[in-house]
């Protein structure tokens, strides 16, 4: 390890204070999705932030997405700071909102409380603290090589917990995330200092209805019940489709390892009349389910393509259509996405992973999300393969109570980034 490098790491450590007020700010500003707050006064809060240390700044409404309106207007900041002389760009995405509360917690889920090494709140783990590390990284990076090349980009995006429409998916659109103008993709998610995250598996969701006839319950043999035709394919799905998918295991390094196959959710079943209002006192009155409504929530394999995963769904009513009287159903396809996985060998991977090295002195792992995140759509829409998620934080804290983020672990990723900028702006080997 260089002068350089080792003078950058005291600065880092330097910055630790700095690192938990710029973390204690973010989190403090309750930026709530869905219905998607203070999406505008954290991207001026980030706005001040960059434009001090010499980014050129673009607050960028996603206008018309999904959610947008006066009230909860869509807003993401992107940043960009050009370096002396041409070369490749290395940039950093983060998204700014947060889940709901939910119950359960001990500590203010808005105060940022510092209690031994760690902050808690909402937002902490994913992804403030992860946002907060790449700004105090690029910040320690500039003072230490501040003739680099090429360019460094920071965004902070929204409505990632809500599929990322009016996020990175509105940005990419726009061609923000493009080969042209950036080469290299950081997503600071909470994957861990010591994993380069790869990408992650596919989604396939399908609404499927059973239809029955309405008739009175004390003759139910006049009607016909759509809820025990749905039942009918649950006792199909446990018999022959939940064991298929557990037999589809997968080479890709999916964490935690139950996620490394096949996997369906039920989402949710409606059967029957509506649930009554809230202090409705009465009894449900007698009929026999004419409608019932599921909502599956598969997730599958780089080694699988959605017809297949479509098609294989469809293989299951037709089975219970083949050995059931009245059986009719419809089969809605709702949403899709494809599973991502950069290459090991992508620059970004192999940088990242070698700065992991040096500065923890262990192996990285190499790992693949059970959910996507943005990175869908920085492949789909901006074609780009080279990006990973890697970030510090635990990634079973992610939407829980009491979430919090380690300060050491921020520090230990701070130094990965700003290595693996040096590597990637200022030459092969940085000079000392
Ligand atoms: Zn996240």
């Amino acid at each position: 390890m260089g002068n350089k490098e080792q003078h950058f790491f005291s600065r880092i450590e330097g910055k630790r204070d700095e690192l938990v007020a710029l973390t204690r700010d973010l989190i403090r500003i309750p930026t709530l999705n869905p219905p998607g707050e203070f999406y505008r006064d954290i991207c001026e809060y980030l706005d001040r932030r960059l434009s001090a240390c010499g980014f050129q700044t673009k607050l960028i409404r996603a206008s018309g997405t999904p959610g947008d309106c006066e009230k909860y207007p869509r807003w993401n900041i992107l940043a960009r700071r050009e370096g002396a002389r041409e070369g490749e760009c290395v940039h950093f995405n983060s998204h700014i909102d947060v889940v709901t509360i939910g119950q359960g917690w001990t500590r203010d889920p808005f105060g940022g409380e510092l209690v031994d090494g760690k902050i808690y709140g909402r937002g902490a783990c994913d992804m403030k603290g992860g946002l907060a590390t790449s700004i105090i990284a690029v910040e320690a990076f500039l003072e230490v090589w501040p003739d680099f090349s090429g360019a460094i980009e920071i965004s902070g995006t929204a409505d990632e917990e809500t599929g990322g429409f009016g996020g990175v998916a509105y940005l990419s659109e726009q061609g923000y995330f493009s080969p042209k103008r950036v080469q290299h993709v950081i997503i600071p998610e909470p994957l861990h200092k010591d994993r380069v995250c790869l990408g992650h598996r596919g989604v396939f969701w399908a609404e499927i209805k059973t239809r029955g006839r309405i008739a009175h319950g004390s003759m139910p043999f006049l009607g016909d019940c759509a809820v025990r035709h749905m039942g009918a394919v649950m006792a199909e799905m446990e018999a022959s489709l939940y064991p298929a998918l557990a037999a589809k295991r997968t080479d890709m390094p999916v964490i935690p390892e139950g996620a490394r196959q096949s996997t369906m959710n039920i989402n949710s079943i409606h059967g029957g009349q509506a649930e009554p209002e809230a202090g409705f006192t009465g009894l449900p009155s007698p009929v026999v389910p004419d409608h019932c409504k599921m909502i599956v929530d598969r997730r599958f394999l780089m080694e699988e393509n959605i017809e297949d995963v479509e098609a294989e769904l469809r293989g299951v009513l037709d089975k219970v259509q083949a050995k059931r009287e009245n059986f009719r159903y419809d089969f809605t396809p709702i949403h899709s996405v494809n599973p991502s996985m950069t290459a090991k060998d992508a620059p970004v991977v192999t940088t990242v992973a070698a700065a992991i090295e040096a500065v923890l002195d262990k192996k990285a792992e190499y790992v693949v999300s059970p959910g996507t995140y943005d990175q869908k759509h920085i492949d789909r829409i901006g074609r780009m393969k080279n990006c990973i998620a890697y970030g510090p934080g635990i990634l079973d804290l992610a939407h829980q109570p009491d979430e919090y983020i380690v300060v050491d672990d921020m520090i230990a990723s701070a130094k990965v980034m700003g290595l693996a900028l040096a590597e990637l702006l200022t030459g092969p080997s940085p000079q000392n």
